[in-house]
């Protein structure tokens, strides 16, 4: 049994708020506070550059590659933390691409998030080999999935829609046709239950501050399936992925499995938040998070629906086809959603029209679900949102 009250009482969440937008950026873990203190003083204040060894530092990115491997099904040893996920996205691309050579097309969906659409193409324009990104509707992947295609690079859940592709299925299939899976974790790590190793994944990348609740720009992470560690060529070749760093060699030689991966100094700061925030998840059952997240959404949509007939779902109907967010779409999708965080809801907008929450088992429960929703079908009753205060784009949405 998972106790969210106990894990609820691990987080701050500001007095009056309510929190639906931990797909984004996680709230703060209190013992993520306490951490990053302590780090400060009597670690990096009192230890100096010492810290390196004798608080474990360098060792950070791979203990806590670690935990966050037992939340995705990745075995010990095979995942690493640093940089950000766009470049982890990057990395995993160009290793791939050197797996299979003679192949020229990358496969993606229109779902996948610009970012990582954007690494691809300016990873194809430097190694001006010829690689084309093909970009095809999330529903023809599978259709598309063919012997042209060398690397398949998926975000598994959509971060506008929080459709969720079917791992297992598409790696298969990948595999079937002689290509390699990359899967993007960014709204699946947390989230909901991932078997990387039984999906027989080839490799994945996630960020660590949306459902990790690892802060803003959090490290990312990296898998590369044990079966490929060894072999695949580092395009980010650093002095930490290196055989043997401290050796100050001039050539780079890769180091041993998950390490080659690494690539500079790692962000010791960014990585003690992440490991108290990481506290939150001991004891937590995925199978029973996934039910209380399925719950939680179910029960917004029915509301909504009900109250804001206005509003349009934009996420799939069916919770096992889905990640722990739920869209819905209006034109005035924008307003609306300063509206609502003016009144303490925060979620977010996602152009052109979608407003989106995330729900997430840890910290929100029913109450939160039925507030937000009163709140907005006060909204929508009395176009609140109609005023021009709300119209006015920020730099972040
Ligand atoms: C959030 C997100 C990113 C962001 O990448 P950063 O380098 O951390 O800014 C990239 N890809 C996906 C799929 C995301 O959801």
């Amino acid at each position: 049994m998972t106790d969210f009250e106990r894990t609820r009482a691990l987080f701050h969440l500001p007095e009056g708020v309510v929190y639906l937008d931990g797909n984004s950026l996680g709230p703060l873990p209190l013992a993520a506070k306490e951490r990053v203190a302590l780090m400060m003083t009597d670690e990096w204040g009192e230890l100096l550059i010492k810290g390196w060894n004798k608080a474990g530092w360098m060792m950070m990115p791979r203990r806590i590659g670690d935990r966050v491997g037992r939340l995705i099904g990745a075995a010990e040893g095979t995942v690493v933390m640093g940089d950000t996920l766009s470049i982890k996205v990057y990395q995993a691309l160009a290793s791939a691409l050197d797996l299979v050579p003679e192949r020229k097309v990358i496969l993606s969906d229109s779902g996948n998030f610009p970012s990582d659409l954007y690494m691809a193409q300016g990873l194809i324009s430097s190694l001006a080999r010829g690689h084309e990104l093909r970009i095809v509707d999330p529903e023809e992947v599978e259709a598309a999935l063919d012997e042209t295609v060398g690397v398949l690079m998926l975000t598994e859940v959509d971060y506008r829609t929080g459709r969720l592709h079917d791992m297992k299925v598409l790696t298969k299939k990948a595999h079937d046709v002689g290509a390699v899976a990359i899967w993007d974790l960014a709204h699946s790590a947390g989230a909901l239950p991932v078997d990387l190793a039984g999906a027989d994944a080839d490799f994945a990348v996630g960020c660590t501050y949306k459902y990790l609740n690892g802060g803003p720009g959090a490290p990312a992470f990296i898998y590369v399936a044990p079966r490929h560690a060894d072999k695949v060529k580092p395009a980010l070749s650093g002095w930490l992925g290196h055989e043997k760093p401290f050796a100050f060699d001039l050539g780079y030689r890769p180091g041993g499995g998950i390490d080659r991966m690494r690539v500079g100094t790692p962000p010791i700061l960014g990585l003690a938040a992440l490991d108290a925030a990481l506290d939150a998840w001991d004891g937590v059952d995925m199978g029973a998070l996934r039910q209380k997240s399925i719950a939680l959404c179910d029960l917004f949509v029915s509301e909504v629906e009900r109250r804001c007939p206005m509003l349009t779902l934009g996420s799939p109907r069916d919770g096992h086809k889905r990640g722990s967010q739920i869209s819905f779409l209006h034109e005035e999708g924008y307003a609306i959603m300063q509206a609502l965080i003016d009144r303490g809801v925060i979620g977010d907008f996602r152009a052109p029209d979608a407003i989106r929450f995330g729900f997430t088992p840890l910290y929100i429960g029913e109450a939160d679900v039925l507030k937000a929703v009163d709140i907005l079908a006060d909204i929508m009753d009395n176009r609140l949102w109609d005023s021009e205060q709300y119209k006015q784009r920020a730099l972040v949405t």
